[in-house]
């Protein structure tokens, strides 16, 4: 079920349908390049992949926010997650924008507005001469107490995600997700749930589920998370009591009946073997795919994703207003046919370098 959007919900400004009487063309305000999504008016990138002079980042995953740019502009929260990965000289200057703030550059008007997907994560509005574009980054529907939720902004071309792209990716509930974890743990008390989650968002999001689903003992963290994970906290979001997974004695003892979250990576890993009889257990979008949880030896695989599924794609789409659309990183076809069936105007937009590893 998707959230409600409730008709007060400030919506940034209403305008459609101006295409025809605009001399602005979508593709001479935001365009495909190697480097990523340039704006040649504004001359800036949206999350490029390649070092350039002015970036504008969505969200701080690996895959959007790169080290290395002149000036960053991003959410205040993007900024700091961006320096606890790379580093405070992570850009040559940095400057944090509030959601729906309105800024000039060069001409153009820039707005970023939540996306849903991680905290601090946004969509960024490119406005010129009555033309609106919105780059929506990664994005998600499902309630999320980690991060601020989506706001659909109407526009005049929504540029999507399509990671779960297809008709057969519906995600489930999230607190059955979790349940089935807290079942598993009150079934297997002798055994340490090892609890692969990416380090960004997924991770400090099961950690949210499992309280909101009553868990209150310590949860172990993976070293590899100490940081967001603090961040998030002081933030003011509540992950309750969490401990390091790795201390050098009684580890089994307390790992046991006990959720241990780490970076999927550590799974086949001698990581893992430190811990008894250790249970694995998989947080990702994929695991609807059995064989992807097969692979990679997982005994317990949620579905939780960070990223829209079919439904969300398709009636957020609709909830834009655009008539027209792009889509990128996924599975751009179905959604392209999807808009076509439906009247929208659509085509895959082929930018490189962005993967599914956030998820
Ligand atoms: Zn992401």
């Amino acid at each position: 079920m998707l959230p409600e959007i409730s008709p007060d919900k400030p919506v940034f400004l209403c305008r459609k349908n101006i295409l025809s009487s605009q001399t602005m063309k979508p593709q001479n305000l935001l365009q495909p390049r190697p480097a990523g999504l340039y704006c040649p008016p504004g001359d800036f990138y949206i999350d490029p992949v390649r070092p350039v002079e002015r970036a504008m980042i969505t969200h701080g995953h690996a895959d959007h926010a790169r080290a290395g740019h002149g000036h960053v502009l991003a959410t205040r929260e993007t900024l700091d997650i961006m320096e606890l990965r790379y580093g405070a000289g992570f850009a040559e200057s940095r400057q944090p924008i509030g959601y729906g703030e309105p800024l000039q550059q060069e001409g153009v008007t820039v707005s970023f507005h939540p996306a849903g997907h991680v905290l601090g994560s946004a969509q960024i509005a490119v406005e010129k001469n009555g033309l609106r574009i919105v780059a929506s980054g990664d994005y998600k529907r499902h309630p999320d107490a980690t991060c601020a939720p989506f706001e659909p902004v109407r526009c005049d071309v929504f540029i999507t995600e399509a990671t779960f792209g297809l008709p057969v990716f519906v995600h489930p509930d999230p607190m059955s997700e979790i349940r089935r974890l807290t079942a598993s743990l009150t079934q297997f008390p002798e055994r340490a749930h090892i609890l692969g989650a990416y380090s960004l968002g997924k991770a400090q999001r099961v950690i949210s589920l499992l309280r909101a689903a009553g868990h209150d003992a310590p949860i172990l963290i993976h070293g590899a998370l100490e940081k967001l994970c603090c961040y998030y906290q002081e933030q003011g979001i509540d992950l309750g009591e969490l401990e390091p997974a790795t201390v050098e004695e009684g580890i089994e003892d307390r790992a046991a009946g006990r959720v241990v979250v780490a970076p999927p990576s550590v799974f086949g890993e001698r990581w893992t073997r430190r811990f008894a009889d250790p249970l694995n257990v998989f947080a990702s979008g994929w695991m609807r795919i059995r064989q992807r949880a097969k692979q990679r030896g997982v005994e317990l695989p949620l579905i939780l994703s960070d990223h829209a599924d079919w439904n969300e794609l398709t009636a957020t789409i609709r909830e834009t207003e655009a008539n027209e659309v792009w889509v990128t990183h996924g599975r751009e076809e179905a959604i392209v046919r999807w808009c076509e069936l439906n009247g929208i105007m659509a085509r895959p937009l082929n930018l490189v370098g962005y993967e599914d590893e956030a998820e």
